[in-house]
């Protein structure tokens, strides 16, 4: 099994909703995205999938929350813009739009300070549904 993983970046600012803690209040994060991909197959060229695609797809969605305030964001309207939620939702779109017979997004990890991130695994029978096809 190959696994590649690019690294990205975004500003921005949140608040979260029915919790009792500094986070309660309206602050900002720089915030790390580490994004997965996996593929046990090469292309032709020896490579899973172009690093050039996943930094483009992943940076089209960063774009999206880049120095913004992220309970603005229809993806955070109704659920908290949590480090959890934004692995989440980052992991579920890629996975759309990258996710092939070949490869798929594993996991993505949210980094909101060097010292705490949560991380979102996406379900292994996504793949598996796929192959079944
Ligand atoms: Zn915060």
């Amino acid at each position: 099994m190959y696994e590649l993983k690019i690294i990205t970046h975004f500003a921005a600012a949140h608040q979260l909703r029915d919790f009792k803690g500094p986070c309660e209040h309206l602050h900002g994060h720089n915030w790390k995205i580490e994004v997965y991909i996996a593929s046990d197959v090469l292309n032709e060229a020896g490579m899973v999938v172009d690093f050039a695609v996943i930094k483009e797809k992943t940076g089209a969605i960063i774009k999206e929350f880049d120095h913004r305030f992220l309970n603005d964001l229809e993806p955070f309207k109704d659920r908290n813009p949590s480090s959890e939620n934004i692995a989440q939702y980052i992991a579920e779109r890629l996975s759309s739009e990258l996710n092939s017979s070949t490869i798929r997004v594993t996991r993505v990890t949210s980094w909101e300070s060097d010292t705490a991130s949560a991380t979102y695994y996406m379900p292994t029978r996504t793949m598996e549904a796929v192959r079944e096809v």
